[in-house]
């Protein structure tokens, strides 16, 4: 079952542009009250047109609700769409800098890249775990610390490497590539 994922990627419940669509609507929703077609566009560094285009499949699964004025509203389920993969971006962004040490830029990209994949199941889990780890209580702060003084770094020799296992992963990326102990 598990294997046979990759094949039904396409058919997540909600795309990474519906999800930001959604978001968008529901922010403007909250600091001015409407949402119109231009200021989603304008939110969105997008044309109008193109705006349009891509909430018409929202309208048609009823997530998103025009009104006679053109005001855009968010259904129950559109809302909930929303919130979900806004509060799964600020858990995995938690995730990814907090704990696991990602910089600032791309802890935000990969948070951003993988918000609306995740089931409710494994969003709940991180949700707890990110409680735990921002108690900051001593055994949380002792697990940062291990987890800080046992980074992996690249031998350079696949082999031998537990980063890499079968083929490094760093070499012929160019200077730009960071290594892990590179890190700052
Ligand atoms: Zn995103
Ligand atoms: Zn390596």
């Amino acid at each position: 079952m598990a294997n046979e994922v990759w094949k039904h990627f396409e058919e997540n419940e909600i795309t990474h542009s519906a999800a930001h669509y959604l978001m968008t609507i529901n922010t403007l929703l909250a600091e001015h009250g409407y949402a119109r077609v231009t200021d989603i566009a304008k939110h969105l560094n997008i044309t109008r047109g193109s705006c349009s285009i891509s909430l018409r499949p929202l309208k048609r699964r009823g997530l998103v609700v025009e009104d006679e004025n053109k005001f855009l509203q968010l259904s129950e389920e559109g809302r909930r769409l929303a919130e979900l993969v806004e509060r799964n971006d600020e858990l995995l962004e938690i995730l990814f800098r907090d704990v696991l040490g990602v910089s600032d830029e791309q802890a935000e990209i990969d948070a951003c890249k993988i918000e609306h994949l995740l089931s409710i199941e494994t969003s709940v889990r991180l949700a707890n775990f990110i409680h735990l780890i921002q108690s900051n209580s001593k055994v949380v702060r002792a697990f940062i610390k291990a987890l800080e003084e046992s980074q992996l770094q690249c031998l350079h020799e696949a082999a031998r490497c537990d980063l890499c296992q079968h083929i490094c992963f760093f070499e012929g990326e160019g200077e730009t590539a960071k290594h892990p102990d590179e890190r700052t």
